[in-house]
């Protein structure tokens, strides 16, 4: 994904900003402004709906359980058998996220990301083919199907008679995917005739659906999203690729040499493809989320055992502080994942006008906190932990693909900060042009943003609504006055930073990163005081344990903060820059020891 031209996309069809706008909790905090009616109370189920999620999460534990040992050796193989995929949808997983009507499921965003994490706790593979599926192989269909497409495709697609994949990666195009080179030329027909290559394509293998992605050859040249057929004449599919993890997911290339697409398969309007692939991607983020948070209550459940049981010193090693503090990391990782995810996937269910940003920030934290937590577990196992025999290794190699695919971290970070700068309903009209133009123009886009800098400093000094405070329980005061305060920081730091780069800031990357850091901090600390708000406070242990988690986490938040706000203006960034090109002009590492 090409951050400059996936945030012009998002919001070209949505000028001149509104109050809408500021209604994204993320975007605010950039303003130093906490939008409390949108995080609290934390988001609830209804009983039915938590009664008929429970049957599929019960169903998904029955299923998958007992098959460790089938997924150890379908990693070893690199690839699921039919059998599997059968039982898949028999149990009726390819139809999670389908309305009824159609013969789904019909779950909420957040029913689905809640089934992927149960999947994911057992196998990330078996959760990739259902994820792939519905996160965002035929999520577009969903989100931008016409009736009559959805009447022809919706049916098969519920049942698993036809799986999908989600076809944007090309070999020159992986983060920038505006670039991609497939095309799509219209015929005189009125039908379209696309030839390219695609990569590195979940499901790519036991696809027969595919939403594929075209630059078309009208004169704009923009890009077009198609649902297209296995058996089109012209598609096929490559190996599968040898992966470090993941390895019983389908991972290839799929071919499309002179394919004939039906008019009707086009998918929404011409030229908004690249706007649908980003719709479909912020859309299915909590399912990712869902399948890490899974993941990490698989590795805390798997490390708690291997605490208690395996004796070192005469003691279980659980009885060591530093492995005590790596079990408790690892549970302040899950609760904030999970609590973010958790929100997110409800702005999502409830029509929230934008939630772009808070779903990039749930697919970066929850992602890493998935890798930190798979480090662990490995490093509680230790010897164990490297050795095949135990799931420990596997789970290691799965977790590291989810900073990478469907934006990695980097790109991710580069979209919350730009996406923050540019928000507020204290924007004008000029300043949101001048967003847009930062694609098309930047240097007049950046001078008027400067401008607006500078106006709005003075407002950000009079904003005093951030108080939180009275809606956290009382032995949480303390942090929720730290996110006011970083709140308020982060609005001033912004500010800071558009005066200080002005029209260069888009290439300020390694600011940016700090700003989104900060971001994601505030915004996943608020997720968690908020869930911690609306439990029963009960006084039992695992109540107390809350508290205790929502402390551990906003004050380590403040630390992280800190720094990342003082690095702001003391920092080696420029040091770095020239040790980068020194190393790139060197061509290697050119020190050694014995020259001194
Ligand atoms: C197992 C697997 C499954 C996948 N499944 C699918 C799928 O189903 N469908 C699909 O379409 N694609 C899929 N992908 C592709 C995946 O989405 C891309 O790998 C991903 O978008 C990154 O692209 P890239 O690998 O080409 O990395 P590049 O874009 O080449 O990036 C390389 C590095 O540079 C960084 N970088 C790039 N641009 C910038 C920038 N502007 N500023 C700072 N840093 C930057 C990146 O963060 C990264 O660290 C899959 C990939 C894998 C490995």
């Amino acid at each position: 994904m090409n951050i400059l031209r996936s945030n012009h996309q998002q919001i070209e069809d949505v000028r001149p900003a509104t109050a809408d706008d500021r209604q994204s909790p993320a975007k605010a905090l950039f303003c130093g402004d906490i939008l409390q009616a949108s995080l609290w109370p934390f988001p609830d189920m209804d009983a039915e709906k938590s009664d008929s999620l429970n049957l599929v999460v019960e169903s998904v534990d029955r299923f998958l359980a007992d098959r460790q040992e089938d997924f150890q050796r379908w990693d070893r193989d690199g690839g699921q058998p039919e059998e599997f995929i059968e039982a898949l949808r028999e149990l009726g997983l390819f139809g999670l996220i389908i309305p009824e009507e159609f013969g789904g499921i019909g779950l909420s965003n957040a029913a689905y990301s809640r089934v992927l994490q149960q999947c994911s706790r057992f196998d990330s593979s078996a959760s990739l083919t259902i994820g792939a599926h519905s996160s965002i192989g035929m999520k577009g269909l969903l989100l931008f199907g016409t009736d009559e497409q959805k009447n022809r495709y919706l049916p098969a697609l519920a049942s698993g008679e036809l799986i999908a994949a989600f076809c944007l990666t090309e070999p020159g195009s992986g983060s920038d995917a505006a670039s991609i080179s497939t095309s799509a030329s219209r015929q005189d027909s009125g039908d379209w005739l696309l030839n390219g290559e695609k990569i590195w394509i979940t499901n790519g293998g036991v696809a027969n659906f595919y939403t594929v992605f075209a630059r078309t050859d009208s004169p704009a040249g923009k890009v077009s999203a198609f649902l297209v057929e296995r058996n089109f004449s012209g598609v096929s599919s490559g190996k599968n690729e040898h992966k470090l993890g993941i390895r019983a997911s389908s991972t290839t290339s799929v071919f499309f040499d002179n394919v004939r697409v039906p008019a009707a398969n086009l998918l929404g309007e011409e030229g908004k493809g690249f706007k649908i692939a980003m719709s479909i991607l912020n859309n299915g983020r909590t399912g990712l989320g869902g399948g890490a948070v899974g993941g990490m209550k698989g590795c805390i459940a798997l490390s708690v055992q291997q605490a208690m049981e395996r004796k070192q010193f005469g003691r279980s090693i659980g009885e060591f502080g530093l492995i005590k503090k790596k079990i408790a990391a690892m549970a302040v990782d899950c609760f904030a994942a999970e609590s973010v995810v958790w929100m997110v996937a409800h702005l999502i269910d409830s029509g929230h006008p934008d939630y772009s940003t808070e779903a990039a920030i749930s697919k970066v934290f929850a992602s890493e906190a998935m890798c930190r937590t798979a480090t662990e577990a490995l490093q509680i196992a230790a010897g164990s932990g490297y050795m095949q025999e135990l799931p420990y290794e596997r789970i290691f190699r799965d977790s590291r693909i989810l900073t990478i695919f469907e934006g990695t971290s980097e790109i991710l970070r580069l979209f919350i900060a730009l996406s923050g700068i540019r928000d507020s309903g204290r924007l004008l009209q000029d300043v949101s042009e001048a967003f847009d133009d930062i694609t098309s123009n930047p240097i007049k886009g950046f001078g008027l943003l400067a401008d607006y800098a500078g106006r709005r400093l003075g407002n950000l000094a009079s904003v005093g609504q951030n108080r939180i405070v009275g809606a956290v329980p009382d032995e949480l005061r303390d942090d929720a006055l730290v996110f006011e305060k970083y709140t308020l920081e982060l609005g001033r730091m912004t500010d800071v930073v558009l005066r200080r780069h002005g029209k260069s800031i888009v290439e300020k990357q390694f600011a940016l990163e700090r700003l989104a850091d900060v971001a994601i901090d505030l915004f996943v600390g608020l997720c968690v005081l908020s869930r911690v708000s609306s439990m029963n406070n009960d006084s039992s242990e695992q109540y107390r344990q809350a508290i205790s988690i929502a402390h551990v986490f906003s004050q380590q938040a403040k630390r992280r903060m800190n720094r990342g706000l003082r690095a702001m203006l003391h920092n080696e960034d420029e040091a770095a820059k020239s040790l980068a090109a020194f190393l790139f002009e060197a061509k290697e590492y050119p020190w050694d020891t014995y020259r001194v």
